[in-house]
């Protein structure tokens, strides 16, 4: 963990954060020394939280502070954050913005909700994650969406858990190819952790959750079936 101390441009209060991964950009520094010139050059992956009055990804970062971060290439990597079509942003919050214009430029686009979803779970922004992985879900078809929402109702014990994770097993017949493996074994480790009872109907053949001893052969199954209607009993 590293130390990063900022100050918040909403209330002035400072703040020292514990950060897990630093991003460093020495030409975004341009010369200068000046906490303008440090805020342009760390990045960090999570968002940040003003302990003082809850602004989120609002302050500068203290000069001080900047310059004691070392590149050793394990938590401060040298180079500038971008998202995958090469846009520079300087904080998660940025990121989080420009995603949610575009997925909500292309609503019926699944890739843009998930890209979203993603990006803010890992900056820490868990809310924003679900909302934008609801949105996707909401898609006929969308899988990854669906098993991202159905994992954190099974992890909250949500009273919908049961039927999130029936739309996202039904769902693993859209699975890409490469992806199905291991999507399948979610589901099953959700099932399993399920507790509730949900009938599954593989091909025609019906599984009892409740009887099953094999999960990782359970796993399997999912992966293979042509079809697959799950619902509760
Ligand atoms: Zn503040």
């Amino acid at each position: 963990m590293i130390e990063l101390a900022v100050t918040c441009t909403a209330c002035g209060a400072g703040a020292v954060h514990e950060v897990g991964a630093v991003l460093l950009d020495h030409d975004a520094l341009e010369g200068a020394d000046d906490a303008e010139a440090w805020t342009r050059a760390v990045y960090v992956a999570m968002s940040l939280t003003c302990p003082s009055c809850g602004a989120v990804d609002q302050h500068r970062v203290v000069p001080e502070s900047g310059r004691a971060l070392e590149v050793d290439g394990q938590i401060v990597r040298e180079g500038c954050a971008a998202l995958s079509d090469g846009t520079v942003i300087h904080t998660p919050t940025e990121g989080i913005t420009l995603l949610e214009a575009r997925a909500s430029a292309a609503p019926n686009d699944p890739l843009g909700w998930r890209a979203l979803g993603n990006f803010a779970m890992r900056a820490g922004q868990s809310e924003r994650a679900l909302a934008a992985w609801r949105r996707g879900a909401e898609l006929d078809g969308e899988l990854e969406c669906a098993l991202a929402i159905a994992v954190d109702a099974v992890a909250r014990s949500s009273e919908h858990a049961a039927d999130l994770v029936a739309r996202a097993a039904e769902r693993l017949v859209f699975a890409a190819p490469q992806r199905r493996p291991l999507q399948s074994a979610h589901v099953a480790e959700l099932v399993r952790k399920l507790g509730a009872p949900l009938v599954l109907v593989l091909d025609g053949t019906r599984v009892d959750p409740t009887g099953v001893r094999d999960w990782s052969g359970f796993g399997e199954r999912l992966a293979t079936a042509r079809e697959i209607q799950a619902t509760r009993p």
